[in-house]
């Protein structure tokens, strides 16, 4: 038997005819370096993004064609967005600070067909365009772009705005992230309109982000990282104001918070750090923030205490880009009212509770289900409508169990009253700043290096960074070999951010009885060893 009730599919473009609609004069602001600000509104966004999608199609794109973009936060970079959704492509954000043979392997993999992109990346785009494969068209949002290139204004100045948004199946994919928080290649999460519309609802809460239509949004979180924490979307669904920035600078973010009224954001810890330093060191203050939301690493204590201490709340968030990506955050309980000022801090300190939407557990090796007792650690497995089944044409197949569970690679303790807490991290990678450095990658290049007989990538605790990667490395014997030789080698095979802050010799690494380096006791061994770099 049917219920009484209508339908319509889950399709993300009916969040910006909602924008549009009932919410059109919001404002969406860009300060571009150099100090120039952009202004448009929902209205704007939605009229650009139908001209957007015209000039796609006149291009030769199709439904399910991937389109890219290698670009910082800006509201061209938003019509971008909902213009290749809503021709029906399926919208590639392109991590800008991957490396060269990063860049080539994943756009040719998501076979893009398409690259939008900032004048900033030009001598990037022009050095790898012989190596792209599957891209025919250049576009480049603030200029007229390299050789045979289009402008993104000329393209919108030269179509109407007449369009209707293509249709289809709430399940179709709209949206592709690759995260490289995985060893081997970074892996591709392909979103679909339907999961990006539910989490959207779900973010929008109380407990989560808390948005509304007076909300003025600022997200620090690049539009590359994890759909941008999927803010574009949320922010549209309750007609709330967005303020972008491709200035990071504390000062300039300090400012544009004053000017335009900010009162949420959201980014890494690393971020947070430098804007509290300005702001201490400038003697200013946070205007009218109230809320700021911390993921992508763990959230330091003494930083959850300066935002609380000035009457901002820490959403303390969990997830990742396979999560779409809100796993959880940290909002007051129901006993809040009871709890002393060191409790509250001890609760805000850990990553949060579930929405509705999400399902945690803990295993341990053999893949028995842990109590939730806030003591036995164990891997952290999750399911639910927007975590991945499997990544984008990925030849393993699908990454869950036969009843959905998808493993985190991350190790945590969940408690009685169900707050997760990341303990640590099975997966072989180290986060620097919000972004992945592979250990493996950095140990194969360096074994590389003539003289280096084995070598083991470990990541350490820093003040700034959250994370920076040390190298232990056994010398061949006999053989001499310098920490600068090589720094040098490395510097041909990964990103100058990879490199390691420190290279120390050792005699001999731990394995495993099956011949693997023993990880987790380097990592417990070296965690909180001193770096120079961090005094
Ligand atoms: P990404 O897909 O790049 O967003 O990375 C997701 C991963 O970042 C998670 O699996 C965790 O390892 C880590 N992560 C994200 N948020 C936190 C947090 N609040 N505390 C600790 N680790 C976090």
């Amino acid at each position: 038997m049917l219920g009484g009730m209508q339908d319509w599919p889950l399709r993300v473009m009916r969040i910006l005819d909602h924008a549009e609609r009932e919410h059109g004069t919001r404002e969406i602001v860009s300060l571009h370096a150099g100090g120039e600000k952009v202004r448009s509104d929902w209205a704007g966004v939605a009229r650009d993004a139908r001209k957007l999608a015209r000039a796609l199609e006149r291009l030769g794109l199709r439904k399910g064609d991937r389109i890219g973009t290698l670009a910082m936060n800006h509201g061209r970079h938003l019509v971008a967005w909902y213009g290749a959704i809503g021709m029906g492509g399926v919208l590639h954000t392109v991590n800008t600070r991957l490396f060269d043979d990063q860049l080539v392997y994943i756009a040719n993999h998501a076979e893009d067909r398409i690259l939008f992109y900032d004048s900033g990346f030009a001598p990037l785009v022009e050095r790898l365009k012989p190596r792209w494969t599957s891209i025919e068209h250049y576009v480049c949002f603030d200029g007229p772009g390299g050789p045979g290139d289009l402008s993104f204004d000329a393209l919108l100045a030269a179509e109407g705005d007449d369009y209707a948004w293509v249709e289809g199946d709430e399940r179709e994919p709209m949206m592709l992230c690759y995260t490289s928080g995985t060893t081997g290649n970074p892996k591709g999460v392909l979103y679909e309109h339907r999961s990006t519309l539910i989490h959207a609802m779900m973010q929008i809460s109380p407990d989560i982000f808390d948005l509304s239509a007076r909300s003025v949004v600022l997200p620090v979180v690049p539009m590359f990282h994890a759909a941008g924490w999927a803010l574009p979307f949320s922010t549209a669904m309750v007609g709330g104001k967005l303020v972008y920035s491709t200035d990071y600078t504390p000062g300039v973010m300090c400012d544009l918070m004053h000017d335009e009224g900010v009162t949420h954001t959201a980014g890494v810890p690393t971020v947070w750090l430098a804007l509290i330093n300005y702001v201490e060191a400038a003697g200013r203050d946070l205007g009218r923030l109230g809320s700021v939301h911390i993921g992508g690493s763990a959230a330091p204590r003494a930083m959850i205490q300066y935002f609380t201490d000035r009457g901002v709340r820490v959403g303390h968030a969990w997830g990742m880009t396979e999560m779409s990506p809100l796993g959880t955050v940290g909002a007051a309980t129901g006993d809040w009212d009871d709890l002393s000022a060191e409790q509250r801090l001890d609760y805000m300190c850990k990553q949060g509770r579930v929405p509705f939407g999400v399902e945690l557990r803990t295993v341990d090796e053999e893949g028995r289900v842990l109590p939730r007792d806030g003591r036995s650690a164990g891997r952290l497995q999750t399911r639910g409508p927007w975590i991945i089944r499997q990544y984008f044409q990925d030849p393993g197949g699908e990454v869950i169990d036969e009843d959905n569970w998808f493993d985190t690679g991350d190790v945590a303790a969940l408690h009685p009253n169900g707050v997760l807490q990341i303990t640590d991290r099975s997966k072989d990678v180290i986060k620097s700043g919000g972004e992945w450095i592979s250990s493996i990658d950095l140990e194969n290049a360096a074994v590389g290096c003539p003289g280096v007989a084995e070598a083991a990538a470990v990541g350490v605790r820093h003040p700034k960074w959250d994370e920076r990667p040390i190298l232990l490395v056994v010398r061949k014997e006999g053989q001499e070999v310098t920490p600068q030789a090589i720094l040098d080698h490395l510097a041909g095979h990964v990103a100058k951010w990879w490199l390691p802050d420190e290279i120390l010799f050792v005699d001999s690494l731990p394995h495993t009885a099956t011949g693997k380096l023993l990880k987790t006791a380097l990592r417990e061994q070296y965690r909180d060893y001193r770096l120079s770099s961090a005094a």
